[in-house]
Protein backbone atom coordinates (compact mmCIF):
# COMPACT_ATOMS: atom_id res chain seq x y z
CA UNK A 1 0.00 0.00 0.00
CA UNK A 2 1.30 3.42 -0.68
CA UNK A 3 1.80 6.39 1.63
CA UNK A 4 -1.77 8.64 1.73
CA UNK A 5 -0.26 12.13 1.11
CA UNK A 6 -1.67 15.44 2.64
CA UNK A 7 -0.58 19.12 2.35
CA UNK A 8 -1.56 22.19 2.99
CA UNK A 9 -1.29 25.09 0.48
CA UNK A 10 -0.58 28.65 0.58
CA UNK A 11 1.69 31.78 -0.82
CA UNK A 12 3.63 32.10 1.59
CA UNK A 13 3.58 29.18 3.46
CA UNK A 14 6.88 28.60 5.30
CA UNK A 15 4.82 29.96 8.55
CA UNK A 16 2.40 26.83 8.72
CA UNK A 17 2.50 24.65 11.93
CA UNK A 18 -0.10 22.52 10.10
CA UNK A 19 2.59 19.78 9.21
CA UNK A 20 3.60 19.94 12.80
CA UNK A 21 -0.19 19.12 14.02
CA UNK A 22 -0.56 16.55 11.27
CA UNK A 23 2.50 14.47 11.43
CA UNK A 24 1.99 14.41 15.45
CA UNK A 25 -1.40 12.65 14.79
CA UNK A 26 -0.14 10.42 12.01
CA UNK A 27 2.39 8.79 14.51
CA UNK A 28 0.45 8.71 17.24
CA UNK A 29 -2.14 6.24 15.17
CA UNK A 30 0.25 4.83 13.63
CA UNK A 31 -0.24 5.53 9.64
CA UNK A 32 1.01 5.23 6.79
CA UNK A 33 0.72 8.38 5.93
CA UNK A 34 2.43 11.96 5.56
CA UNK A 35 1.25 15.73 5.78
CA UNK A 36 3.61 18.63 3.89
CA UNK A 37 3.88 22.40 3.60
CA UNK A 38 3.71 22.80 -0.64
CA UNK A 39 4.39 26.63 -1.88
CA UNK A 40 1.20 27.23 -4.50
CA UNK A 41 2.07 30.51 -5.99
CA UNK A 42 -1.84 31.75 -7.61
CA UNK A 43 -0.92 30.70 -11.15
CA UNK A 44 0.02 27.50 -10.69
CA UNK A 45 -3.44 26.49 -8.44
CA UNK A 46 -4.44 24.94 -11.69
CA UNK A 47 -1.15 22.96 -11.90
CA UNK A 48 -1.59 21.45 -8.32
CA UNK A 49 -5.61 20.54 -8.70
CA UNK A 50 -4.24 18.39 -11.68
CA UNK A 51 -1.63 16.82 -9.59
CA UNK A 52 -4.26 16.27 -6.25
CA UNK A 53 -6.17 13.96 -8.69
CA UNK A 54 -3.60 12.55 -10.74
CA UNK A 55 -1.99 11.10 -7.99
CA UNK A 56 -4.75 11.09 -5.39
CA UNK A 57 -3.59 12.69 -2.48
CA UNK A 58 -6.04 11.87 0.71
CA UNK A 59 -6.51 15.78 1.20
CA UNK A 60 -5.30 19.46 1.78
CA UNK A 61 -5.58 22.07 3.92
CA UNK A 62 -5.63 25.40 2.14
CA UNK A 63 -4.84 29.03 3.42
CA UNK A 64 -4.01 32.56 2.39
CA UNK A 65 -4.57 33.45 -0.92
CA UNK A 66 -5.95 30.23 -1.99
CA UNK A 67 -9.75 30.19 -0.40
CA UNK A 68 -11.91 31.37 -2.60
CA UNK A 69 -9.45 30.39 -5.62
CA UNK A 70 -9.95 26.67 -4.83
CA UNK A 71 -13.85 27.03 -4.63
CA UNK A 72 -14.10 26.60 -9.14
CA UNK A 73 -11.35 23.10 -9.03
CA UNK A 74 -13.18 20.78 -6.48
CA UNK A 75 -16.77 19.01 -7.30
CA UNK A 76 -18.52 19.34 -4.74
CA UNK A 77 -18.39 22.26 -1.80
CA UNK A 78 -19.92 21.67 1.36
CA UNK A 79 -23.09 23.64 2.54
CA UNK A 80 -21.08 24.97 5.04
CA UNK A 81 -18.15 26.54 2.91
CA UNK A 82 -20.69 27.39 0.82
CA UNK A 83 -22.62 29.45 3.32
CA UNK A 84 -19.32 30.44 4.68
CA UNK A 85 -18.15 31.80 0.45
CA UNK A 86 -14.48 30.10 1.36
CA UNK A 87 -12.60 26.27 1.66
CA UNK A 88 -9.83 25.89 3.89
CA UNK A 89 -10.35 21.75 3.49
CA UNK A 90 -10.25 19.28 0.57
CA UNK A 91 -10.75 15.71 0.77
CA UNK A 92 -12.87 13.19 -1.30
CA UNK A 93 -16.01 11.19 -0.99
CA UNK A 94 -15.74 8.82 -3.07
CA UNK A 95 -14.60 9.53 -6.21
CA UNK A 96 -16.18 12.95 -5.61
CA UNK A 97 -13.49 15.98 -4.70
CA UNK A 98 -15.26 17.70 -2.24
CA UNK A 99 -14.39 21.59 -0.35
CA UNK A 100 -15.37 21.80 3.09
CA UNK A 101 -14.23 24.71 5.69
CA UNK A 102 -13.28 23.48 9.42
CA UNK A 103 -12.54 26.94 10.12
CA UNK A 104 -15.87 28.07 12.20
CA UNK A 105 -15.86 24.59 13.65
CA UNK A 106 -11.97 25.63 15.04
CA UNK A 107 -13.59 28.90 16.64
CA UNK A 108 -16.75 27.98 18.00
CA UNK A 109 -14.45 24.58 19.25
CA UNK A 110 -11.79 26.60 20.89
CA UNK A 111 -14.27 28.79 22.44
CA UNK A 112 -16.86 26.41 23.74
CA UNK A 113 -13.51 24.68 25.29
CA UNK A 114 -11.74 28.38 26.67
CA UNK A 115 -14.84 30.31 27.86
CA UNK A 116 -17.91 27.18 28.58
CA UNK A 117 -21.15 28.43 28.24
CA UNK A 118 -20.03 31.64 26.60
CA UNK A 119 -22.91 31.96 24.62
CA UNK A 120 -25.51 31.70 26.83
CA UNK A 121 -26.43 35.45 26.78
CA UNK A 122 -24.65 36.68 24.28
CA UNK A 123 -26.76 38.36 21.53
CA UNK A 124 -24.01 40.20 19.53
CA UNK A 125 -20.62 39.50 18.33
CA UNK A 126 -18.07 41.99 16.41
CA UNK A 127 -16.11 41.05 13.68
CA UNK A 128 -13.02 42.92 13.43
CA UNK A 129 -11.88 42.26 9.56
CA UNK A 130 -13.56 40.94 6.16
CA UNK A 131 -11.26 38.52 4.62
CA UNK A 132 -10.80 34.77 4.86
CA UNK A 133 -11.11 33.85 8.72
CA UNK A 134 -13.78 36.57 9.38
CA UNK A 135 -16.07 34.85 6.59
CA UNK A 136 -15.76 31.88 9.24
CA UNK A 137 -16.04 33.85 12.09
CA UNK A 138 -19.09 35.94 11.10
CA UNK A 139 -20.72 32.19 10.04
CA UNK A 140 -20.11 30.96 13.19
CA UNK A 141 -21.14 33.34 15.34
CA UNK A 142 -24.56 33.80 13.12
CA UNK A 143 -25.34 30.33 13.27
CA UNK A 144 -25.13 30.39 17.24
CA UNK A 145 -28.15 32.90 17.00
CA UNK A 146 -26.14 36.02 17.52
CA UNK A 147 -26.17 39.44 15.83
CA UNK A 148 -23.06 39.70 14.13
CA UNK A 149 -21.55 43.33 13.21
CA UNK A 150 -18.40 43.09 10.59
CA UNK A 151 -16.45 46.08 10.32
CA UNK A 152 -13.53 46.35 8.06
CA UNK A 153 -10.74 49.08 6.82
CA UNK A 154 -12.15 48.59 3.12
CA UNK A 155 -15.37 48.18 3.76
CA UNK A 156 -17.19 47.30 0.58
CA UNK A 157 -15.56 43.94 1.32
CA UNK A 158 -17.38 43.79 4.74
CA UNK A 159 -20.66 44.75 2.76
CA UNK A 160 -20.55 41.93 0.41
CA UNK A 161 -19.55 39.62 3.28
CA UNK A 162 -22.58 40.93 5.05
CA UNK A 163 -24.69 40.04 2.28
CA UNK A 164 -23.49 36.94 1.57
CA UNK A 165 -24.58 36.14 5.35
CA UNK A 166 -27.95 37.48 4.80
CA UNK A 167 -30.20 38.60 7.83
CA UNK A 168 -29.05 39.07 10.97
CA UNK A 169 -25.53 40.55 9.98
CA UNK A 170 -24.24 44.48 9.25
CA UNK A 171 -21.39 45.89 7.72
CA UNK A 172 -19.39 48.54 8.84
CA UNK A 173 -16.18 51.17 8.47
CA UNK A 174 -13.67 51.81 10.51
CA UNK A 175 -15.82 55.07 12.35
CA UNK A 176 -18.10 52.89 13.55
CA UNK A 177 -15.71 50.92 15.78
CA UNK A 178 -16.56 52.59 19.01
CA UNK A 179 -19.87 51.96 19.09
CA UNK A 180 -19.98 48.64 17.73
CA UNK A 181 -17.34 47.45 20.51
CA UNK A 182 -19.78 48.97 23.50
CA UNK A 183 -22.46 47.02 22.14
CA UNK A 184 -20.36 43.31 21.74
CA UNK A 185 -20.68 40.47 23.79
CA UNK A 186 -17.81 38.83 21.89
CA UNK A 187 -14.92 40.51 20.11
CA UNK A 188 -12.85 38.55 17.67
CA UNK A 189 -9.79 40.07 15.33
CA UNK A 190 -9.54 38.34 11.94
CA UNK A 191 -7.09 40.92 10.76
CA UNK A 192 -3.55 40.34 10.14
CA UNK A 193 -2.96 43.00 13.27
CA UNK A 194 -1.06 41.89 15.99
CA UNK A 195 0.50 39.55 14.17
CA UNK A 196 4.25 39.03 14.37
CA UNK A 197 6.04 40.96 11.72
CA UNK A 198 2.29 43.22 10.57
CA UNK A 199 1.30 46.75 12.80
CA UNK A 200 0.00 46.59 16.10
CA UNK A 201 -3.34 46.23 16.36
CA UNK A 202 -4.79 49.15 17.87
CA UNK A 203 -8.15 48.17 18.95
CA UNK A 204 -9.13 50.05 21.78
CA UNK A 205 -10.87 47.66 24.38
CA UNK A 206 -11.74 50.16 27.07
CA UNK A 207 -15.56 50.64 25.69
CA UNK A 208 -16.39 46.71 26.35
CA UNK A 209 -18.78 46.02 28.55
CA UNK A 210 -17.64 43.77 31.39
CA UNK A 211 -17.56 40.12 30.74
CA UNK A 212 -17.29 40.63 27.01
CA UNK A 213 -15.45 37.64 25.30
CA UNK A 214 -11.97 38.25 23.40
CA UNK A 215 -10.91 36.22 20.83
CA UNK A 216 -8.05 36.87 18.56
CA UNK A 217 -7.62 34.31 15.40
CA UNK A 218 -3.56 35.60 15.49
CA UNK A 219 -1.57 33.20 16.89
CA UNK A 220 2.21 34.35 16.76
CA UNK A 221 2.64 35.20 19.31
CA UNK A 222 0.90 32.89 21.54
CA UNK A 223 -0.48 35.80 23.63
CA UNK A 224 -1.27 38.82 21.24
CA UNK A 225 -1.51 42.42 22.89
CA UNK A 226 -5.23 42.50 22.20
CA UNK A 227 -5.51 39.27 24.36
CA UNK A 228 -3.32 40.48 27.11
CA UNK A 229 -4.90 43.61 27.61
CA UNK A 230 -8.23 42.05 27.57
CA UNK A 231 -6.79 39.74 30.49
CA UNK A 232 -5.45 42.58 32.13
CA UNK A 233 -9.09 44.39 32.45
CA UNK A 234 -10.59 40.90 33.38
CA UNK A 235 -12.21 40.13 30.29
CA UNK A 236 -11.83 36.34 29.28
CA UNK A 237 -9.63 36.04 26.23
CA UNK A 238 -8.47 33.40 23.61
CA UNK A 239 -5.72 33.37 21.34
CA UNK A 240 -5.89 31.84 17.82
CA UNK A 241 -3.74 28.65 18.53
CA UNK A 242 -6.91 26.50 19.73
CA UNK A 243 -8.63 27.59 16.54
CA UNK A 244 -5.58 26.24 14.80
CA UNK A 245 -6.03 23.10 16.50
CA UNK A 246 -9.80 22.31 16.47
CA UNK A 247 -9.72 23.22 12.57
CA UNK A 248 -6.95 20.78 11.35
CA UNK A 249 -8.58 18.28 14.22
CA UNK A 250 -11.89 18.04 11.94
CA UNK A 251 -9.90 17.93 8.64
CA UNK A 252 -8.08 15.07 10.08
CA UNK A 253 -10.99 13.62 10.73
CA UNK A 254 -12.36 13.94 6.63
CA UNK A 255 -9.34 12.44 4.92
CA UNK A 256 -8.54 9.74 8.00
CA UNK A 257 -12.25 8.88 9.39
CA UNK A 258 -10.35 9.83 13.37
CA UNK A 259 -10.74 12.47 14.94
CA UNK A 260 -7.72 12.83 16.87
CA UNK A 261 -7.29 14.37 20.60
CA UNK A 262 -6.07 17.61 21.18
CA UNK A 263 -3.42 16.99 23.89
CA UNK A 264 -1.93 18.57 26.23
CA UNK A 265 1.67 17.52 24.58
CA UNK A 266 0.76 18.57 21.55
CA UNK A 267 -0.32 21.87 22.19
CA UNK A 268 3.13 22.30 24.12
CA UNK A 269 4.84 21.19 20.82
CA UNK A 270 3.15 24.14 18.96
CA UNK A 271 3.49 26.60 21.51
CA UNK A 272 7.43 25.60 21.75
CA UNK A 273 7.70 25.92 17.90
CA UNK A 274 6.21 29.25 18.06
CA UNK A 275 8.21 30.46 20.89
CA UNK A 276 11.35 29.33 19.10
CA UNK A 277 11.02 31.24 15.96
CA UNK A 278 8.64 34.05 16.84
CA UNK A 279 10.64 36.70 18.56
CA UNK A 280 8.54 38.22 22.01
CA UNK A 281 5.83 35.17 21.66
P1 LIG B 1 -7.05 37.83 4.68
O1 LIG B 1 -8.13 37.10 3.99
O2 LIG B 1 -5.89 38.33 3.90
O3 LIG B 1 -7.72 39.09 5.46
C1 LIG B 1 -6.92 40.03 6.12
C2 LIG B 1 -7.81 41.05 6.84
O4 LIG B 1 -6.94 41.91 7.59
C3 LIG B 1 -8.64 41.94 5.92
O5 LIG B 1 -9.88 42.20 6.53
C4 LIG B 1 -7.78 43.21 5.85
O6 LIG B 1 -8.52 44.37 5.59
C5 LIG B 1 -7.27 43.27 7.27
N1 LIG B 1 -6.08 44.11 7.36
C6 LIG B 1 -4.83 43.84 6.89
N2 LIG B 1 -3.99 44.86 7.16
C7 LIG B 1 -4.74 45.79 7.81
C8 LIG B 1 -4.45 47.09 8.34
N3 LIG B 1 -3.20 47.60 8.25
N4 LIG B 1 -5.43 47.77 8.96
C9 LIG B 1 -6.69 47.24 9.06
N5 LIG B 1 -7.02 46.03 8.56
C10 LIG B 1 -6.06 45.32 7.94
O7 LIG B 1 -6.43 36.94 5.85
P2 LIG B 1 -7.12 35.78 6.73
O8 LIG B 1 -6.93 34.46 6.10
O9 LIG B 1 -8.53 36.18 7.05
O10 LIG B 1 -6.19 35.82 8.03
C11 LIG B 1 -6.25 36.92 8.90
C12 LIG B 1 -5.56 36.59 10.21
O11 LIG B 1 -6.19 35.48 10.82
C13 LIG B 1 -4.09 36.20 10.04
O12 LIG B 1 -3.35 36.76 11.10
C14 LIG B 1 -4.09 34.70 10.15
O13 LIG B 1 -2.90 34.19 10.70
C15 LIG B 1 -5.24 34.49 11.13
N6 LIG B 1 -5.84 33.16 10.94
C16 LIG B 1 -5.74 32.29 11.97
C17 LIG B 1 -6.26 31.03 11.84
C18 LIG B 1 -6.15 30.09 13.01
O14 LIG B 1 -6.32 28.88 12.82
N7 LIG B 1 -5.92 30.59 14.21
C19 LIG B 1 -6.91 30.64 10.67
C20 LIG B 1 -7.01 31.57 9.62
C21 LIG B 1 -6.44 32.82 9.77
P3 LIG B 1 -8.74 44.89 4.06
O15 LIG B 1 -9.87 44.09 3.53
O16 LIG B 1 -9.06 46.32 4.22
O17 LIG B 1 -7.44 44.65 3.32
Amino acid sequence: MTTKRAYVIGHPIGHSRSPLMHGYWISEHGLDARYDKLDVPPRSIGDFFERFRRERFIGANVTIPHKLAVMEHVDRIEDEAMAMGAVNCLYWDGDVLVGGNTDAQGILGSLDESVPGWDADAGQAFVYGAGGAARAAAYAFRNRGLRVAICNRTRQKAKELAAHLGAGVTAHGLEDLPGLLAEADVVINTTSLGMAGQPPNDLDLCALRPGAVVYDAVYTPLETDMVRKARASGHPAVGGLGMLLNQGAEGFRRWFGILPTITSELRQILEDDIRHLTPGA
